[in-house]
């Protein structure tokens, strides 16, 4: 059979390139020129994959180092894969590849527009705006609305969505009503500033003001619409790279598609399980379809985890399991590579104050046993969750800092709340002064008292709609709930001591850290990883989250909050401790339950019923299926045939299946019979089932086998086939 004139023959082995690496992360690395999908988990060498296919290629005269545009979605991430290239360039294998261009696409289409602008647009210069939210503010006021401080960030929010997803603001209405997206403010008044905003940007004092999405969307359309630049482009980069291909946006697609033209020198790497961005218009659609924009892509599956003890790489594997829609329909079941180390913990608190002063203890023990503060990260879903554990990290004297989030005391919300409340403690102090012995009981209790000037700040008795109010808002009450235990732990307290108290609390602090405890969300988390993680306010309400749980426990926002657990579960080498409270606040009332993520999964959680699996059929009298006669011993019902019928087995797959069930048990560290029977595998290796509902129908295997095993089961069978 002759190659595909586009496909070259496999490339000869240069051995540098191919040291440390296992045999999947080999065939892709020596996979012939061509459309390439590496769909692999976390941790299971995804950019040391790509970074040896690229020096590989560059080194077996392919492409030229500087012909090579790899693409990600982070600057740390693209600064991960240069320094990696260049460690290689300092090993000395062969042809130098530090040449290689490795940038976010932003920061590749800001290049090419420099280059190719003058020639597209002519005189008028550009200038990059580095945040939109003057000129969205202006945009508001010129159409006539009255929107606060947040209203502004959640319409830059909208916006920046909007373009992102290709969605011009006359298509937005209908395309938000079409996914029920959350939005902040009525859909008319987004679009309305939308296009006033592009109107705004197109022509200030001569000079077109760019923003991050324009960059994007100005070089697909010079490479679109100029066949002079696109040639001048596409003989300048042949090979392409996308790293975390489950982030591509509708927009970073188009200009990927610019770059390609109708060539098909694509690298991708992804793991469909780690979408966590959609909010941003990420999908990963694009990754699930590669195979079909591009036919005779290779594919490559890595599934052995580098990072995590197999206790937990188990744990990630159970939690994703569970999934459901399109995404789950990839689930990588990942193979743990390292020592086995400790197994998860899961613990249930009273209240949040309770959680946090467990986690801090659990670090303070780590660290005195020798694991470095920089080697632990608390994750928790929100940034607001953060104050009780910097307030118990404090405590116990570990250094910490916040990542992503600015830190519970420097937010804006906070710093002016503090200003408020300083304000309202000098007048009451005047006041008691002038009125002595008048207690406070007109204007209420001291908690009272601050909820009173929390309120105009945004501490509204509901939650309000828009990410950036809700943000606000949960500090608030974070704050307001600060002082009820304060005043609960001291009665007798004044308005004064609680400032005193506050301040003194927000200096701590402000003491800048280096080496310390990261705190972040578990976004802020993606892509990181830590010998000890601590994953704090596991329940439901805070993971999902509920405005996810608000579109209904199918939902596909509740299924993003599933894979949240998940990338936060893998960051973790070692130690791994997942936490929950029953109650907000000591004393509180205790109504909440751990996360259903954890259902079946932690100790004293309910198991999920899998309502939508297929059930086998009870009540039949079970039969031979060679010569129909009624079975009555148990193996002869596990083989649906009588022990001394014969049928066709398929030596070889069962072999594979016992393969397979060992490597499994080990992992789950179960004895190899309760994954499978020999006579539940012989049943498949004789039967060949092709789904789930064939698959189902053999004894000893019920919806949870189902659930667990079925995907790599029928997988098997399927490669022999
Ligand atoms: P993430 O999902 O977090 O982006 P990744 O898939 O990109 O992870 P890498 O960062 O490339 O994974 O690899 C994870 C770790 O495993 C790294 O420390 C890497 O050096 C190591 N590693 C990768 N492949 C191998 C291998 N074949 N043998 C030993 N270690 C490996
Ligand atoms: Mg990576």
């Amino acid at each position: 059979m002759s190659s595909p004139p586009a496909k070259m023959e496999p490339m000869p082995v240069t051995v540098d390139h191919l040291t440390g690496l296992d045999d999947e992360q080999r065939e892709a690395v020596l996979a012939a020129r061509g459309p390439l999908c590496v769909l692999a988990g976390a941790g299971t060498g995804k950019t040391r994959t790509i970074t040896h296919r690229i020096a590989h290629l560059v080194a077996n005269g392919h492409v030229a180092a500087g012909q090579v545009l790899a693409v990600t979605f982070t600057s740390r991430a693209a600064g991960e894969m240069r320094s990696r290239l260049r460690a290689m360039d300092a090993q000395g294998t062969g042809t130098p590849v530090g040449s290689v261009q490795a940038l976010t696409f932003h920061a590749a289409a800001r290049r090419q527009l420099q280059y190719f602008w003058p020639r597209v647009v002519g005189d008028t210069g550009w200038q990059l705006l580095d945040t939109k939210f003057s000129v969205v503010a202006q945009a508001a006021s010129r159409s006539r609305l009255q929107v606060s401080t947040d209203d502004v960030r959640d319409l830059a929010g909208e916006i920046e969505w909007a373009k992102a997803s290709l969605i011009s603001p006359e298509g937005y209405g209908a395309a938000v009503a079409k996914i029920q997206r959350d939005i902040p403010l009525d859909a008319e008044k987004v679009a309305t500033v939308y296009a006033a905003y592009e109107k705004l940007k197109a022509n200030r004092d001569g000079i077109a003001l760019l923003d991050f999405d324009d960059l994007l969307l100005h070089t697909a359309g010079a490479i679109e619409n100029d066949t002079a630049v696109a040639a001048e482009f596409r003989d300048r980069y042949r090979c392409f790279v996308v790293d975390e291909y489950q982030d591509v946006t509708p927009l970073q697609q188009r200009v990927l598609d610019a770059w390609l033209g109708n060539r098909d020198d694509l690298t991708v790497v992804g793991d469909a399980n780690q979408t966590i961005y959609s909010f941003t218009g990420a999908s990963p659609r694009y990754l699930l379809d590669f195979s079909r924009q591009f036919p005779d892509a290779t594919v490559v599956r890595l599934e052995r985890d580098y990072r995590s003890t197999p206790q937990v790489v188990s744990l990630a594997n159970r939690v994703i399991a569970a999934a459901r829609g399109r995404v789950a329909g990839s689930k990588l079941h990942l193979i743990g590579q390292r020592e086995p180390g400790p197994s998860p913990t899961f613990h249930e608190h009273p209240d949040e104050v309770a959680e946090a002063t467990a986690v801090a203890r659990s670090i303070k023990r780590l660290v005195e046993s020798g694991t470095a503060p920089a080697e632990i990260a608390v994750l928790y879903r929100i940034n607001a969750q953060s104050e009780a554990y910097e307030e118990a990290l404090t405590e116990a004297g570990i250094p910490f800092q916040v990542r992503g989030g600015e830190g519970f005391f420097s937010r804006q919300e906070i710093r002016q709340s503090l200003v408020a409340l300083q304000r309202a403690a000098e007048r009451s102090g005047g006041q008691e002064r002038s009125d002595s012995g008048q207690d406070r009981g007109a204007e209420g209790s001291l908690p009272e008292i601050v909820r009173a000037v929390l309120e105009p700040l945004g501490l509204t008795a509901e939650p309000p709609a828009g990410t950036k109010a809700r943000e606000r808002w949960e500090a608030l009450t974070a704050l307001a709930e600060l002082v009820d235990d304060e005043v609960a732990a001291r009665p007798e307290l004044e308005f004064p001591a609680l400032m005193a108290e506050l301040r003194m609390r927000a200096d701590a602090r402000h003491a800048p850290v280096v080496q310390g405890v990261t705190l972040a969300s578990l976004h802020a988390a993606k892509g990181l990883e830590w010998d000890a993680v601590f994953l704090v306010g596991v329940a439901d309400g805070t993971l999902p989250i509920s405005h996810a749980l608000a579109h209904g426990p199918d939902s596909e926002a509740v299924e993003e909050e599933r894979r949240l657990l998940y990338v936060g579960i893998t960051r973790a080498r070692i130690h791994l401790e997942l936490s929950w409270a029953l109650a907000r606040t000591p004393g509180g009332r205790q109504g909440r339950r751990p996360s259903r993520f954890l259902n079946g999964i932690a100790p004293q959680t309910q198991a999920e019923p899998s309502p939508s699996k297929p059930r086998r059929q009870k009540g039949a009298t079970p039969r031979c299926r060679v010569c129909n006669a009624v079975l009555a011993t148990a193996p002869s019902i596990m083989l649906r045939r009588c022990e001394t019928c014969s049928v066709d087995v398929d030596d070889e797959l069962l072999a594979q299946l016992k393969d397979w069930r060992l490597r499994v048990a080990k992992e789950l560290k179960v004895p190899a019979y309760v994954v499978f029977t020999d006579n539940t595998l012989i049943a498949i290796a004789e039967s060949l089932p092709a789904d789930d509902a064939a698959l189902v129908a053999i004894p000893g295997i019920g919806a949870r086998k189902l659930e667990q095993f079925g995907p790599d089961v029928l997988d098997l069978v399927r490669s022999r086939q």
